[in-house]
């Protein structure tokens, strides 16, 4: 059977930058359009070039891409030619491959908002596709508010999406803009909109507003419309668009799509998409979601002993998809609820072949339970408790010791009489024969002693080099009769690789020493570092 072919359009770096609190720079835009051009999108929509200095730079140059860089921007104003509005000459002039012009198509709004007539709102649509395709640019029109506007009124709702398909426009994207559409109305009216215009032809941009952007955009899909527009890990304004990370790989793994359809992101590029969205996690420097569908971190965790048996025999069982497909890991949780089948399991996913009578296996689930019963929560810190194994089981080097340090806190008044805090560490490493005494200032006590103890590590340094700690979490729990913190540390490094250490103490400082050490010398076992 042929394949159709359904085109994917990304919009993190223009409905996503639209989010509270996300302000791109230019270099994250180009690192963005970069991470998203290797996973293979079609369509990478760039800006807004003329509407503000980031994305007009963005567009004074043509940026090489495999995906057709897109130019985002408005139809001529009502009462102006095109040869006379400087907001679409700038669209215009951008180097962009390709130009998506937004639109009203709902009639109350061309009324209301824009201030004109029906009729000089459709001209508008005709002049500005007419004018871009002029200037050789592919020509889209995002229809904004189309469900509730064809609601409304569905013959002025599909004149809007009309004149912009018979003057050239490649596609014509309808969007759920207020994002409260459900999936069986949308897949009514795509059916609809496609018995007008070739669903080759129609795009769907949908919102989260109901938690059903993804659904809806299937839903269009299934009733005929050819592209999809959406952002990584659903980045958008108010509940986000389209989380383009769930939808490539359902597309790519589910019969139902995969059998009938073909996109550009190839498997080797669908192995890569958990880093795409860690990636846009750093740059905007939020905490990953574990429980994002396919690449959150607990996307593949089992927890209860019974599933766990069953999964060592056979993964099939309790999961819906291979997770290495999305480069994910299958993750046994190791935790107090834990039988020796998780154990072992775990075991065996980090490389050490134990057998199941091994009365290490008995201490090391000893271990976890008492340390758990104190505050650890080892099911959260893979590399802690991978360290922990290596220890009991003999096989983590003693690299270096910390014989002490001394961390400050100082408040006082500078120069200007603002009340400022400055924090310092000096932390004396032992590397050996080696006595390495380092000194640092923080921004906090944490930072202070993190930048010092990894400042000079001797014959270790360039180890290390690449570890970055990219989130810091604390809590306060009641262990037991007195409160205890528990530290959790989430480290990446050059490889893109992300893991997590824990520390649990009665000071902070304490909890957060302990962490910070496993993840060094993790990332020192993990290199290879020599004893
Ligand atoms: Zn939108």
């Amino acid at each position: 059977m042929s394949r159709e072919r359904l085109y994917l359009f990304d919009t993190t770096l223009r409905d996503g930058a639209q989010t509270n609190g996300v302000d791109f720079t230019l270099a994250d835009k180009i690192a963005i359009a970069r991470m998203l051009d290797e996973l293979g999108v079609d369509y990478v929509e760039a800006g807004y070039p003329g509407a503000n200095p980031t994305d007009t730079s963005f567009f004074a140059e043509k940026r090489p891409a495999q995906a057709k860089i897109t130019a985002f921007g408005m139809t001529r104003r009502p009462g102006r030619s095109t040869s006379n509005d400087p907001g679409l000459a700038a669209l215009l002039d951008a180097q962009a491959d390709a130009i998506c012009f937004v639109a009203k198509a709902w009639d109350y709004h061309v009324r209301v908002a824009l201030e004109t007539t029906e009729e000089e709102n459709l001209a508008s649509i005709r002049d500005s596709v007419r004018a871009a395709k002029a200037k050789g640019r592919e020509v889209l029109l995002d229809c904004e508010h189309f469900f509730d506007g064809y609601k409304a009124n569905s013959a002025y709702a599909l004149a809007c999406a009309k004149v912009a398909y018979d003057e050239g426009a490649r596609w014509v994207v309808l969007c759920d803009t207020n994002g409260g559409t459900l999936p069986h109305e949308v897949e009514k009216i795509v059916g609809e909109v496609c018995k007008q215009i070739p669903g080759d032809h129609v795009g769907i941009h949908a919102h989260n507003d109901t938690e059903q952007a993804v659904a809806n955009s299937f839903a269009a899909v299934r009733a005929g419309a050819r592209q999809i527009q959406g952002t990584l890990n659903g980045l958008g304004e108010r509940c986000g668009n389209a989380n383009l990370v769930s939808i490539i790989p359902t597309l790519k793994l589910k019969a139902e799509y995969a059998g009938k359809f073909d996109i550009c992101v190839s498997d080797a590029a669908l192995g890569h998409i958990a880093r795409a969205s860690h990636g846009l996690d750093d740059i905007l420097n939020r905490a990953a979601d574990r429980h994002a569908p396919y690449v959150g971190e607990s996307a593949f965790a089992t927890k209860a002993g019974i599933h766990a048996s069953a999964i060592i025999k056979d993964p099939a069982t309790y999961e819906h998809v291979p997770p290495e497909r999305v480069g994910n890991k299958r993750k046994l949780l190791v935790s107090d609820q834990s039988g020796r089948s998780n154990l072992l399991a775990e075991l065996d996913r980090i490389g050490f072949a134990i057998d199941r009578d091994d009365p290490r296996l008995s201490r090391l689930l000893d271990e976890v339970k008492e340390r758990e019963a104190i505050g650890y929560a080892y099911e959260t810190a893979d590399a802690s408790f991978e360290l922990l194994a290596r220890r009991l089981l003999g096989k983590v080097p003693r690299y270096f010791d910390v014989e002490k340090f001394d961390v400050s806190v100082e408040q006082r008044i500078n120069a200007k009489g603002e009340r400022v805090s400055v924090s310092m560490a000096v932390v004396k490493v032992r590397v050996g024969d080696e006595l390495l005494i380092s000194a640092a200032e923080g921004n906090g006590p944490v930072n202070a002693l993190d930048v010092a103890l990894r400042k000079d590590l001797g014959k270790y340094q360039s180890y290390i080099t690449g570890l970055e700690l990219t989130d810091y979490r604390v809590r306060i729990l009641n262990a037991g009769t007195e409160a205890v913190t528990r530290v959790l540390i989430e480290s990446a490094d050059e490889t893109g690789d992300h893991w997590t250490t824990i520390g649990v103490s009665s000071n902070i400082i304490d909890a957060s020493f302990q962490a910070l050490m496993d993840s060094i010398v993790y990332k020192l076992v993990k290199s290879g570092a020599p004893a």
